[in-house]
């Protein structure tokens, strides 16, 4: 099975780790260069995109994280994940850098504040039986997609209220970015989804 590494510097790393061990995956953190040359692929957590982008460089992890991705490792993204894997980022802090990847804009914080944090089931392609059996969908200060180049591929979008139709889901390549954060439901689906796209690439 894939040796998947959990970027280790701040967020909601141990969900992910979780996730990954109960769809078979190894999963292992990642905060230095040595540990990132040993996995297959990575994941990125949700949390703080400011802070995790300053902690990439205060690690010295950004530009070797940036590399292998150009290289064509796999990632996934989970909010704050998704903004750092994202080519243009809105509402981005003075000086916040992407390590890109996903020919996507992001608007940062889209939904609303933390008090506007939301839940609604979602049909996303790829991800097994959605369309019968929706995913539960959690979304904290989440970003959502604005705009989406000819590489990536829309997977999901929202399904009613107030935010109907925004873009939550996205696949470019072996690279995959949600809005949400399928780690803190105990719903698995979005982890299978990327551990087939790590032994695919293999
Ligand atoms: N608002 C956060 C950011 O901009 C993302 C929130 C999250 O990951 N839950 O990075």
């Amino acid at each position: 099975s894939p040796t998947i590494g959990v970027l280790s510097l701040q967020g909601d790393v141990r969900e992910h780790v979780h996730a990954l061990e109960a769809v078979g995956a190894r999963a292992v953190g990642v905060r230095r260069a040595s540990e990132l040359e040993a996995v297959d692929a990575l994941v990125i957590p949700g949390g703080e995109s400011t802070t995790i982008d300053k902690l990439l460089r205060a690690f010295d992890l950004f530009d070797p994280v940036q590399l292998r991705l150009r290289q064509g490792m796999p990632a996934y993204g989970s909010c704050a994940g998704m903004i750092l894997l994202a080519d243009r980022v809105i509402g981005a802090i003075e000086g916040q850098r992407t390590l890109g990847g996903v020919d996507i804009t992001v608007r940062r914080n889209a939904f609303g504040r933390q008090v506007d944090s939301f839940e609604t089931d979602l049909t996303i392609d790829g991800v097994d039986d959605s369309a019968h059996t929706p995913l539960h969908a959690v979304f904290i200060r989440a970003p959502w997609v604005e705009e989406v180049g000819p590489a990536a591929a829309v997977l999901g979008r929202v399904d009613g209220g107030p935010s109907a139709g925004r873009i939550v889901a996205v696949r470019q390549g072996p690279l995959l970015v949600t809005s949400f954060h399928p780690e803190v439901t105990g719903d698995t689906r979005v982890h299978r989804l990327f551990v087939q796209i790590v032994r695919d690439s293999l």
